[in-house]
C-alpha cells in the first residue's frame, strides 16, 4: 500500500510558502535531483488571459495530480490544500523574509513587463506568445520584427492577474496563512514537515520557527535553505526529527479491526511454475498489513512443505483468520488444506481467493469455508470478508465479490466485486517471498517454466486487466476488461529498493499485456536507462502491441525476453482468436526479426487443442517458431466456460492450462493422443540463450550435482 512507501524516500512532496519565497526554484531543483515529476499549480490553475478554472474542475484536476505515486507539487492554493496534503509524504515549507518576498514579486512583474515571460503560468505564456506571433506576422512587412516585449501589438502582458492582492497575500501569509498551512498539512498524520529558512542570517529565525511549530504541536525539522536543499537531495526516508503529528495515532486504513492472519498457498507439487501466479499470496498479505492486520505469508507449495509442516504452522500460529489461495494447479490439495485448518485452528475465519474460485465458485460451496472471493481484486474481497468477520456483522445483506457462509447455506455476492485503483495496490514485501526456492523451480529450462534458469528473478506486478478478451484466457474475468497500471516511477522505485535488499539478477514485469500502453513503456524505459545500474528484464504482450521503435527502446533499457501469445498459425483456428491476434504468422516473422536483431529472445505461447486445430498443426506452428530462432511454449486449451460446480477435483485439474491433457477427451475428439502428449512432454531441445546475457554468479547445476553424486558412488 501507499503507506509502505513511508519506509522509503518521500515520493509525494508539497512545496509551500508565500509568493516570492523561492518555492518554484526549490521545487525545480528538487525535481532535477530526484527525477520526480513536477507540477506547478500556477500552470494548472490559470488559463489563457488569466482566466480561472471552474472550482469543481480545479478540484478534480488536483485529485488527478495527486493520484500518482510520485510527484512534487509547487504552490499554495490554500482552499484546496487538504486534497494535496492527504496524499503527501512530505511538506516543504519555504520561509523567506517578507521584504525579500515583496522585492522578488515586484522584480518578477518588472521582468514580465519588459518581455521576459518565463515566469508566467504555462497557458498565459502560450496565449501571449501566439498573440505576439500573430502580430509579428501581421506586421512583419512594416515593422520587420516583433518582440515578445509587451506582447507586441497585442499590448503588454499583465504580470499577474492581481498584483496588489498578491502583495497583500505576502503580508497575510506571514501574519495568518502560515499557521493554516501548517495545520492543514498536518491533518494527515503521516506527513512529515521540513521548513527551509531562506534568509541571510537564518540562526534566530530557525529557532523562532521551531518554537512556533512546537507550539502548534507540529514538530518539524527547521533548517537554513542550503542545508534543507542538501537534505532533500539525499532523500532520507523522512527528514530526521520530522515525525508524524503528535496526538494523532496512526490508524490502519479503513475500519478494520486488527486480526492475526495467515495467507497461505497450500502444499502441492506444481505441475507448472510461474512466480507471478504465486504473487497473490504476497499482494494479499501486503494489503492486509496496510489495513492494520498482523500477517504471515507462506508459499508452502514452492517451499516444498510437508503436510505436517503446514499443520505445525496453522496450529502454532494461533491465527484468527486464514486465507487459502486457490488455483487450478493445487485443487487436489485444497480440500485437505481446508480440513487441516478447520481441525487445527477451529476458531479461525477461513476464506479463499484465487483463479479457481473465479472460474468455478460453485465448487467451493462443498468445502467448510466461511467466505469465498469470486470477483473483484482478491485483496479487496479478502479485506472486506475479514472486516465482516472482525466487526461481527452477520446482519449485512452480503458483500460484493464475496460469497459468505450463513449457517448451512451461503449468501450470494451482492455485486461483482471491487477493482482497486492502481495506487491502492500493495506491492509485495520481498522478505515474504521464497525467491531462492523459485530459482530452484526455474533451474531446468527443459521444463519450459517461465523464469530464466540460474538467475534470480524479481517479479514486479505493474498492471492488471486486459481489454482483448481472448475466450481461452481467464485474465479478463480475474482482473477486469479495463487495464489498470501503476506509475512507471513506482515500479522503478520498487525495483531499486528490492535489488538493494536481495541479490536479484533480473526483473519479470507481470502485466497481462505489457505494451498495451506504449507511452507508459517508453517512460519506464527512460527511467530504467537513467538508473545508475542496469536491470535486465522480461515481459509478456501480444505481437500486435509491438513496433520496431518500441522494441529498440526496450532493448536499450535492458529487455532480454518478450513473451507473446502466438496461439496458432493454423488458418482454420482464426475464429477462435480475437481480431487483434488474427494472421499471427505474418506478424510473427516481422517481430521475430526485430527481436533477433536486438538480442531479445521471443518466447511464444502456442495453444495445443484450440478449436479448429490439430496436433499436427500445433507441431507445425512450433517448428516455424523454432526455425525463426524463437522459443516455443506449448500450453493446453482450457474451455473455462465448460466448468461445472459438481466437478470432482480430478476433473477440475484437467482445466490446468499448463500441463495435463485428458487422453480420453483427446481421443474422443478424433486425435491421436500420442501426438498431443509429444507436444507437451516430448521436449524440443531448445535451451534459452538468455541466461548467458544476464550477469550473475555461477550456479551448481543439477547436471554438475548429478555428476558429483555419481563420482562419489563410483569411489564408494
Ligand atoms: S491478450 Fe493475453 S492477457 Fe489479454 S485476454 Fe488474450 S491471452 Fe489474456
Amino acid at each position: 500500500m501507499a503507506r509502505s512507501k513511508r519506509r522509503g524516500a518521500p515520493n509525494r512532496i508539497l512545496v509551500l510558502g508565500c509568493p516570492g519565497a523561492g518555492k518554484t526554484t526549490l521545487a525545480r531543483q528538487l525535481a532535477s535531483d530526484t527525477g520526480l515529476p513536477l507540477y506547478h499549480l500556477d500552470d494548472e490553475y490559470w488559463g489563457a488571459g488569466w482566466t480561472r478554472p471552474d472550482p469543481r474542475r480545479w478540484e478534480r484536476r488536483q485529485r488527478e495530480l495527486t493520484a500518482g505515486e510520485s510527484w512534487i507539487i509547487d504552490g499554495n492554493y490554500l482552499p484546496t490544500i487538504h486534497l494535496r496534503a492527504a496524499r503527501a509524504d512530505l511538506v516543504v515549507l519555504v520561509d523567506t523574509a517578507t521584504t525579500r518576498c515583496l522585492l522578488r514579486v515586484l522584480a518578477r512583474a518588472w521582468r514580465i513587463h519588459r518581455g521576459d515571460h518565463s515566469d508566467l503560468p504555462l497557458r498565459v505564456r502560450a496565449a501571449a506568445a501566439s498573440a505576439s506571433a500573430g502580430s509579428a506576422s501581421a506586421g512583419s512587412a512594416s515593422a520587420g520584427s516583433a518582440s515578445l516585449r509587451g506582447a507586441g501589438a497585442s499590448g503588454p502582458v499583465r504580470a499577474t492577474r492581481d498584483l496588489l492582492p498578491l502583495l497583500w497575500m505576502i503580508i497575510r501569509f506571514r501574519a495568518r496563512d502560515w499557521r493554516a498551512v501548517v495545520e492543514r498539512a498536518c491533518a494527515n498524520p503521516d506527513v512529515a514537515m521540513l521548513v527551509a529558512v531562506g534568509r541571510r542570517r537564518p540562526g534566530r529565525r530557525v529557532a523562532a520557527v521551531r518554537g512556533r511549530l512546537e507550539s502548534l504541536g507540529a514538530p518539524s525539522i527547521v533548517l537554513p535553505m542550503p542545508a534543507a536543499a542538501a537534505l532533500l537531495r539525499s532523500r532520507p526516508a523522512a527528514p530526521p526529527g520530522a515525525k508524524p503529528h503528535p496526538g494523532r495515532r496512526r490508524q490502519p486504513r479503513g475500519k478494520d479491526r486488527p486480526m492475526r492472519v495467515l495467507v497461505a498457498w497450500p502444499p502441492h507439487v506444481p505441475s507448472y511454475f510461474n512466480a507471478g501466479h504465486h504473487l497473490p499470496t504476497f499482494t494479499i498479505a501486503a494489503y492486509l498489513r496496510a489495513n492494520g492486520h498482523l500477517v504471515d505469508a507462506l508459499d508452502a507449495g514452492a517451499l516444498n512443505y510437508s503436510w505436517k509442516e503446514f499443520g505445525d504452522r496453522v496450529f502454532q500460529g494461533r491465527y484468527q483468520a486464514i486465507v487459502l489461495v486457490n488455483e487450478f494447479d493445487l485443487v487436489e490439495g485444497l480440500r485437505r488444506a481446508v480440513d487441516y485448518c478447520r481441525a487445527l485452528a477451529p476458531d479461525a475465519f477461513l476464506v479463499t481467493a484465487g483463479r479457481l474460485s473465479y472460474q468455478n465458485p460453485g465448487f467451493f460451496r462443498t468445502l467448510p469455508l466461511d467466505a469465498v472471493v469470486t470477483g473483484g481484486d482478491y485483496e479487496a474481497g479478502v479485506a472486506a470478508a475479514l472486516r465482516w468477520a472482525g466487526d461481527g456483522r452477520p446482519d449485512l445483506p452480503g458483500l460484493p465479490g464475496v460469497a459468505m457462509r450463513r449457517g448451512d447455506g451461503w449468501t450470494e455476492p451482492t455485486g461483482p466485486g471491487v477493482w482497486l485503483p492502481a495506487h491502492e495496490w500493495a506491492l509485495p514485501d520481498v522478505a515474504d517471498i521464497p525467491y531462492v526456492s523459485y530459482e530452484q523451480l526455474y533451474s531446468r529450462d527443459q521444463n519450459k517454466f517461465c523464469g530464466i534458469p540460474q538467475r534470480r528473478e524479481l517479479v514486479v506486478p505493474v498492471a492488471r486487466g486486459c481489454p482483448i478478451g481472448c475466450s481461452f484466457c481467464d485474465v479478463p474475468s480475474m482482473q477486469g476488461l479495463r487495464e489498470r497500471r501503476m506509475t512507471a516511477r513506482r515500479a522503478v522505485d520498487y525495483i531499486r529498493d528490492c535489488f538493494a535488499r536481495h541479490p536479484f539478477e533480473y526483473v519479470a514485469f507481470y502485466a497481462p499485456t505489457f505494451t498495451l500502453d506504449k507511452a507508459w513503456v517508453r517512460q519506464l524505459c527512460a527511467l530504467l536507462r537513467a538508473e545508475p545500474r542496469r536491470y535486465p528484464w522480461k515481459c509478456a504482450t501480444t505481437l500486435h502491441h509491438l513496433d520496431e521503435a518500441l522494441v529498440e527502446e526496450m532493448a536499450a533499457a535492458g529487455c532480454v525476453r518478450i513473451s507473446v501469445g502466438v496461439e496458432t498459425f493454423e488458418p482454420d483456428a482464426a475464429g477462435a482468436l480475437p481480431r487483434v491476434k488474427q494472421r499471427p504468422r505474418d506478424r510473427f516473422e516481422v517481430v521475430a526479426a526485430w527481436c533477433n536483431r536486438r538480442g531479445i529472445e521471443l518466447n511464444c505461447f502456442v495453444i495445443v487443442g484450440l478449436p479448429g486445430t490439430t496436433p499436427e498443426g500445433a507441431r507445425r506452428t512450433i517448428e516455424a517458431i523454432t526455425a525463426a530462432g524463437a522459443r516455443a511454449r506449448p500450453t493446453l486449451y482450457t474451455p473455462y466456460h465448460d466448468m461445472r460446480a459438481d466437478m470432482t477435483e480430478r476433473e477440475i485439474s484437467g482445466f490446468n492450462r499448463q500441463l495435463f491433457a485428458d487422453v480420453a477427451q483427446v481421443r474422443s475428439a478424433g486425435h491421436e493422443p500420442e501426438e498431443f502428449l509429444k507436444l507437451i512432454f516430448g521436449g524440443d531441445g531448445y535451451l534459452t540463450p538468455v541466461t548467458a546475457r544476464i550477469p550473475g554468479a555461477p550456479r551448481t547445476t543439477d547436471a554438475a550435482r548429478a555428476g558429483a553424486v555419481s563420482a562419489l558412488n563410483t569411489e564408494a
